[in-house]
Protein backbone atom coordinates (compact mmCIF):
# COMPACT_ATOMS: atom_id res chain seq x y z
CA UNK A 1 0.00 0.00 0.00
CA UNK A 2 1.37 3.21 -1.06
CA UNK A 3 0.16 7.03 0.84
CA UNK A 4 0.54 9.94 -1.07
CA UNK A 5 0.16 12.86 1.15
CA UNK A 6 -0.83 16.22 0.25
CA UNK A 7 -0.15 18.86 3.06
CA UNK A 8 1.33 21.46 3.48
CA UNK A 9 2.62 20.81 7.15
CA UNK A 10 4.51 17.51 6.44
CA UNK A 11 6.76 17.90 9.33
CA UNK A 12 3.86 16.95 11.50
CA UNK A 13 3.81 13.64 10.78
CA UNK A 14 8.08 12.58 10.89
CA UNK A 15 7.91 11.27 14.17
CA UNK A 16 4.64 9.54 14.66
CA UNK A 17 5.15 7.40 11.58
CA UNK A 18 9.02 6.66 11.93
CA UNK A 19 8.13 4.99 15.60
CA UNK A 20 7.11 1.14 16.14
CA UNK A 21 4.59 -0.97 14.45
CA UNK A 22 4.16 1.81 11.33
CA UNK A 23 8.07 2.79 11.03
CA UNK A 24 8.85 -0.89 11.02
CA UNK A 25 6.23 -1.07 7.90
CA UNK A 26 8.05 1.33 6.00
CA UNK A 27 11.64 0.24 6.59
CA UNK A 28 10.46 -3.43 5.79
CA UNK A 29 8.45 -1.55 2.65
CA UNK A 30 4.80 -3.07 3.59
CA UNK A 31 3.78 0.35 3.06
CA UNK A 32 5.15 3.58 1.39
CA UNK A 33 4.35 7.58 2.74
CA UNK A 34 4.86 10.26 0.22
CA UNK A 35 4.46 13.77 0.88
CA UNK A 36 3.43 16.76 -1.67
CA UNK A 37 3.58 20.02 -0.23
CA UNK A 38 1.01 22.80 -1.82
CA UNK A 39 3.43 24.91 -1.19
CA UNK A 40 6.35 23.91 -2.97
CA UNK A 41 3.57 24.24 -6.15
CA UNK A 42 2.96 27.88 -5.43
CA UNK A 43 4.20 30.49 -7.90
CA UNK A 44 6.87 32.97 -6.39
CA UNK A 45 5.44 35.27 -4.00
CA UNK A 46 1.88 33.90 -4.41
CA UNK A 47 0.45 32.60 -0.98
CA UNK A 48 -1.37 28.59 -0.45
CA UNK A 49 -4.22 30.28 0.86
CA UNK A 50 -6.37 32.95 0.19
CA UNK A 51 -9.66 34.64 1.51
CA UNK A 52 -12.98 32.77 1.48
CA UNK A 53 -15.79 33.96 -1.64
CA UNK A 54 -18.76 34.93 0.72
CA UNK A 55 -17.14 36.29 3.75
CA UNK A 56 -16.03 34.34 7.14
CA UNK A 57 -12.66 34.40 9.14
CA UNK A 58 -11.03 31.55 8.12
CA UNK A 59 -8.63 31.02 5.14
CA UNK A 60 -9.03 28.96 2.05
CA UNK A 61 -6.17 26.34 0.34
CA UNK A 62 -6.32 27.62 -3.46
CA UNK A 63 -7.24 25.37 -5.71
CA UNK A 64 -4.17 25.61 -8.07
CA UNK A 65 -1.24 24.65 -5.83
CA UNK A 66 -3.44 21.62 -4.66
CA UNK A 67 -4.60 20.58 -8.26
CA UNK A 68 -0.71 20.61 -9.21
CA UNK A 69 0.23 18.53 -5.93
CA UNK A 70 -2.79 15.88 -6.64
CA UNK A 71 -1.65 16.01 -10.39
CA UNK A 72 2.00 14.81 -9.82
CA UNK A 73 1.09 12.06 -7.02
CA UNK A 74 -1.19 10.94 -9.82
CA UNK A 75 1.12 10.50 -12.48
CA UNK A 76 3.75 8.45 -10.28
CA UNK A 77 0.89 6.46 -9.70
CA UNK A 78 0.41 5.82 -13.18
CA UNK A 79 3.17 5.30 -14.08
CA UNK A 80 3.17 2.22 -11.36
CA UNK A 81 -0.14 0.78 -12.51
CA UNK A 82 -1.59 1.45 -9.34
CA UNK A 83 -5.56 1.62 -8.43
CA UNK A 84 -5.72 5.11 -6.55
CA UNK A 85 -8.45 6.01 -4.51
CA UNK A 86 -8.86 9.54 -3.50
CA UNK A 87 -9.43 10.67 0.49
CA UNK A 88 -10.20 14.42 1.29
CA UNK A 89 -10.71 14.42 4.78
CA UNK A 90 -13.84 16.86 6.36
CA UNK A 91 -15.58 16.84 9.52
CA UNK A 92 -18.82 16.27 8.03
CA UNK A 93 -17.81 13.62 5.20
CA UNK A 94 -18.13 9.91 5.75
CA UNK A 95 -17.61 8.10 9.23
CA UNK A 96 -13.97 6.05 8.77
CA UNK A 97 -13.98 2.66 10.71
CA UNK A 98 -12.33 -0.38 10.28
CA UNK A 99 -14.42 -2.13 8.06
CA UNK A 100 -13.80 0.70 5.70
CA UNK A 101 -10.19 0.40 6.06
CA UNK A 102 -10.78 -3.54 5.11
CA UNK A 103 -12.41 -2.72 1.92
CA UNK A 104 -9.87 -0.03 0.86
CA UNK A 105 -6.81 -2.27 1.51
CA UNK A 106 -8.32 -5.06 -0.84
CA UNK A 107 -8.96 -3.05 -3.34
CA UNK A 108 -6.12 -0.16 -3.68
CA UNK A 109 -2.61 0.07 -4.36
CA UNK A 110 -2.75 3.94 -3.72
CA UNK A 111 -4.07 6.32 -1.64
CA UNK A 112 -4.23 10.01 -1.75
CA UNK A 113 -4.79 11.88 1.24
CA UNK A 114 -5.48 15.63 1.25
CA UNK A 115 -5.32 17.64 4.69
CA UNK A 116 -7.08 20.34 4.52
CA UNK A 117 -6.38 23.53 6.96
CA UNK A 118 -8.33 26.58 8.16
CA UNK A 119 -11.40 26.93 6.80
CA UNK A 120 -10.47 24.02 4.01
CA UNK A 121 -9.60 23.23 0.99
CA UNK A 122 -11.58 25.13 -2.53
CA UNK A 123 -13.81 22.80 -2.97
CA UNK A 124 -13.77 22.43 -6.88
CA UNK A 125 -10.70 20.23 -6.08
CA UNK A 126 -13.04 17.47 -4.56
CA UNK A 127 -14.82 18.00 -7.61
CA UNK A 128 -12.43 17.54 -10.06
CA UNK A 129 -10.60 14.56 -8.22
CA UNK A 130 -13.91 12.79 -7.13
CA UNK A 131 -12.22 12.98 -4.01
CA UNK A 132 -14.48 10.97 -1.13
CA UNK A 133 -14.91 13.24 2.40
CA UNK A 134 -13.79 11.32 5.11
CA UNK A 135 -14.35 12.19 8.89
CA UNK A 136 -12.34 10.49 11.67
CA UNK A 137 -15.49 11.36 14.22
CA UNK A 138 -17.73 13.98 15.34
CA UNK A 139 -15.33 16.69 16.40
CA UNK A 140 -13.48 19.25 14.43
CA UNK A 141 -10.07 19.60 14.66
CA UNK A 142 -7.61 22.11 13.35
CA UNK A 143 -6.61 20.51 10.30
CA UNK A 144 -6.42 16.96 8.13
CA UNK A 145 -3.17 15.70 9.49
CA UNK A 146 -4.44 13.70 12.46
CA UNK A 147 -6.93 12.28 10.21
CA UNK A 148 -4.59 11.04 7.76
CA UNK A 149 -2.19 9.60 10.27
CA UNK A 150 -5.54 7.60 11.95
CA UNK A 151 -6.39 6.65 8.32
CA UNK A 152 -2.90 5.45 7.58
CA UNK A 153 -2.33 3.76 10.99
CA UNK A 154 -5.58 1.84 10.24
CA UNK A 155 -5.41 0.64 6.81
CA UNK A 156 -1.55 -0.24 7.41
CA UNK A 157 -2.72 -2.28 9.93
CA UNK A 158 -4.82 -4.14 7.32
CA UNK A 159 -1.93 -4.56 5.62
CA UNK A 160 -0.20 -7.91 5.11
CA UNK A 161 2.74 -8.51 7.31
CA UNK A 162 2.53 -5.02 8.80
CA UNK A 163 1.11 -6.80 12.30
CA UNK A 164 3.86 -9.41 11.89
CA UNK A 165 3.25 -12.36 14.11
CA UNK A 166 -0.06 -11.11 15.66
CA UNK A 167 -1.41 -11.37 12.18
CA UNK A 168 -3.18 -14.50 11.54
CA UNK A 169 -4.65 -14.23 14.74
CA UNK A 170 -6.12 -11.08 14.10
CA UNK A 171 -8.95 -12.28 12.23
CA UNK A 172 -9.63 -15.20 14.37
CA UNK A 173 -9.20 -14.13 18.16
CA UNK A 174 -11.96 -12.28 19.97
CA UNK A 175 -10.56 -8.89 20.90
CA UNK A 176 -10.68 -7.15 24.35
CA UNK A 177 -10.98 -3.90 25.73
CA UNK A 178 -9.81 -4.85 29.01
CA UNK A 179 -6.37 -6.43 28.93
CA UNK A 180 -3.34 -6.85 31.65
CA UNK A 181 -0.10 -7.81 32.35
CA UNK A 182 2.51 -8.55 35.13
CA UNK A 183 1.71 -8.42 38.29
CA UNK A 184 -0.86 -10.58 39.04
CA UNK A 185 -1.68 -8.62 42.02
CA UNK A 186 -0.26 -4.95 41.78
CA UNK A 187 -0.65 -2.80 45.05
CA UNK A 188 -1.08 0.84 45.19
CA UNK A 189 -1.97 2.99 48.36
CA UNK A 190 -2.50 -0.30 50.70
CA UNK A 191 -5.01 -1.68 48.15
CA UNK A 192 -5.22 -4.95 45.88
CA UNK A 193 -5.93 -5.20 42.46
CA UNK A 194 -6.08 -8.66 41.14
CA UNK A 195 -5.89 -10.13 37.47
CA UNK A 196 -9.52 -11.74 36.68
CA UNK A 197 -9.12 -14.91 37.63
CA UNK A 198 -10.46 -16.38 34.46
CA UNK A 199 -7.57 -14.98 32.50
CA UNK A 200 -5.20 -17.17 34.35
CA UNK A 201 -6.85 -20.64 34.30
CA UNK A 202 -5.78 -21.73 30.59
CA UNK A 203 -9.32 -22.31 29.71
CA UNK A 204 -9.34 -20.80 26.22
CA UNK A 205 -12.95 -21.33 26.06
CA UNK A 206 -13.63 -19.60 29.10
CA UNK A 207 -11.31 -16.89 28.54
CA UNK A 208 -13.37 -16.11 25.34
CA UNK A 209 -16.59 -15.97 26.74
CA UNK A 210 -14.83 -13.33 29.00
CA UNK A 211 -13.83 -11.06 26.71
CA UNK A 212 -16.78 -11.31 24.45
CA UNK A 213 -18.76 -10.39 27.94
CA UNK A 214 -16.18 -7.53 28.28
CA UNK A 215 -17.23 -6.13 24.67
CA UNK A 216 -21.36 -6.87 25.17
CA UNK A 217 -20.62 -4.68 28.96
CA UNK A 218 -19.60 -1.21 26.88
N1 LIG B 1 -14.96 24.81 7.97
C1 LIG B 1 -14.79 23.43 7.95
C2 LIG B 1 -13.93 22.94 9.10
C3 LIG B 1 -12.48 23.19 8.87
S1 LIG B 1 -11.49 22.28 9.96
C4 LIG B 1 -16.13 22.73 8.00
O1 LIG B 1 -17.05 23.24 8.61
O2 LIG B 1 -16.21 21.64 7.45
C5 LIG B 1 -9.98 22.30 9.06
C6 LIG B 1 -9.61 21.04 8.34
O3 LIG B 1 -9.36 20.04 9.32
C7 LIG B 1 -10.67 20.45 7.43
O4 LIG B 1 -10.55 20.97 6.14
C8 LIG B 1 -10.35 18.97 7.47
O5 LIG B 1 -9.40 18.63 6.49
C9 LIG B 1 -9.73 18.77 8.84
N2 LIG B 1 -10.63 18.16 9.84
C10 LIG B 1 -11.08 18.76 10.97
N3 LIG B 1 -11.83 17.93 11.70
C11 LIG B 1 -11.88 16.75 11.04
C12 LIG B 1 -12.50 15.48 11.27
N4 LIG B 1 -13.24 15.24 12.35
N5 LIG B 1 -12.31 14.50 10.36
C13 LIG B 1 -11.58 14.71 9.25
N6 LIG B 1 -10.98 15.90 8.97
C14 LIG B 1 -11.11 16.90 9.84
Amino acid sequence: MRFHVITIFPEMFDSYLKESIIGRAVKDKKISIKFYNPVDYCKPKERVDGRPYGGGPGMVLRPEPLLKAVEIASSAIRRRGGKTKIIHFSPSGKKFTTEYAKITTKRYTDIVLICGRYEGIDARVKKIFKAEDISIGDYVLTGGEIPAMAVIDSISRQVKGVLGKYESLEEERVSSSEVYTRPEVLKYKNKNYKVPKVLLSGNHKRINEWKQGQKKRK
